[in-house]
């Protein structure tokens, strides 16, 4: 049975982009943010072949340096959430704060 969640790029010129990811096949965060970038990949492949574009490096480098984060959210955090929730992948490589989200559960540390 599939358990599938949405995931969404929050930042970077991929905003807005997302995908579903059947959470079976995960077995933590880092492999979600793994197979949002392979499948970033993919589409970006999808767009070049149908229009024979084969130099689209800066976009492929683009998506190399995406550094995604699930803020405040761990992988189990996701295993028990609604179904309809959506998951934002923000792309910076530092940790925010959440003074606006006092209730937020932080597992670090
Ligand atoms: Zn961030």
């Amino acid at each position: 049975m599939p358990y599938i969640k949405r995931f969404c790029i929050s930042g970077s010129a991929f905003w807005g982009w997302h995908t579903d990811i059947d959470l079976d096949d995960m077995d933590n965060m880092e492999d979600i943010i793994q197979i949002v970038k392979q499948r970033l990949k993919a589409w970006v492949d999808v767009a070049a072949r149908a229009t024979q574009q084969d130099d689209m490096h800066g976009l492929y480098k683009a998506i190399e340096d995406l550094t995604l984060n699930c803020h405040g959210v761990t992988f189990g955090d996701i295993l028990v959430s609604d179904p309809e929730t959506i998951f934002y992948l923000c792309h910076c490589d530092h940790d925010h704060s959440f003074s606006s989200d006092a209730d937020l559960d932080t597992h670090t540390d």
